[in-house]
């Protein structure tokens, strides 16, 4: 299979898959009725026995709790990672923010994070119709997140300050060519950090696309605008991020966007924000 069958699929299910489009009901405010959240994916090809995948099992890395492409799939052969950035809309909102996510923000968090779950089990259906096997990590059963520590038993390396899953989707991204981590440990990617991630574990074979870095910051330029926007002060230029400081401002969204979350304000007013920044503002 060429990899432009994959791609022409995936902009056609991005268009057709229900959920992109926001509309009235669940509380959702009448006047974003009609706004879409997300723009159309990039994909990036990822060799499913690439070594940085044994790397993420390391403690200190992720953790021996990762799995690897061939534990979510026998006889796997490819991972085909995408990053569906945020609109203009969406993210344009967020950038007016201070304290929390607007409400646009914790739509495309949680209504927008339906949306790509759909569409990632939608890539899925449409390579086992294709005669392969396929699995989602995200929606497999086997997928766990670890939230302060907790939720995976059995890995005593699994400390209180750890916040993760199975299955780091920004990670594979990174194998798949699509970006680097930045400050903020979000991906920039082509399309900036703006957005959000899925992946797809398939038996077919493709060529693994090129990864036009070598180092895992190198798209970030360290200005240090996550850190200023960050009300929780959980970035810094010398420490890094802490994930607890993050996921306590998180959660105290609730109060705000109930039955919602989000944050994101380090992804949005950033030079990252929707492309990779001119190392000349370094
Ligand atoms: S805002 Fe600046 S420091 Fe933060 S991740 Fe983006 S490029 Fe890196
Ligand atoms: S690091 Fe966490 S708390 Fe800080 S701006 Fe980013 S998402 Fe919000």
């Amino acid at each position: 299979m060429e990899k432009e069958t994959v791609l022409s699929a995936t902009r056609d299910l991005w268009e057709t898959v229900p959920g992109n489009t926001l509309s009235t009901g669940k509380g959702i405010r009448p006047e974003y009725a009609g706004t879409r959240m997300y723009d159309p994916p990039l994909v990036g090809f990822g060799a499913a026995d690439d070594p940085l995948f044994d790397a993420y099992k390391k403690a200190g890395v992720i953790g021996p709790w990762h799995m690897s492409p061939g534990e979510w799939l026998p006889g796997a052969k490819t991972v085909v990672s995408f990053f569906f950035p945020l609109s203009e809309a969406v993210r344009e909102s967020n950038r007016k923010e201070v304290k929390t996510a607007s409400d646009l923000w914790a739509y495309a968090r949680i209504e927008g994070q339906e949306f790509i779950t759909s569409t990632m089990n939608a890539v899925g259906s449409w390579f086992r119709e294709k005669g392969y096997s396929a699995c989602v990590p995200s929606s497999d059963p086997r997928w766990q997140s670890v939230f302060a520590g907790k939720g995976i038993e059995g890995y005593e390396e699994i400390g209180e300050t750890t916040y993760g899953s199975r299955w780091s989707e920004r990670h594979a991204a990174y194998v798949c060519g699509l970006g680097t981590f930045g400050l903020s440990k979000g991906l920039i990617t082509k399309k900036g950090v703006a957005g959000r991630f899925g992946s797809v574990v398939v038996s077919a074979l493709f060529e693994p696309d090129p990864r036009p870095y070598s180092g895992i910051y190198d798209y970030c330029i360290r200005c240090g605008a996550c850190a200023a926007r960050c009300p929780a002060k959980a970035i810094d230029l010398v420490t890094g991020k802490d994930h607890v400081k993050c996921a306590s401002c998180v959660s105290a969204s609730r109060l705000v966007h109930a039955p919602r979350y989000g944050c994101g304000l380090c992804q949005t007013g950033v030079p990252c924000e929707a492309g990779i920044p001119d190392p000349a503002f370094r």
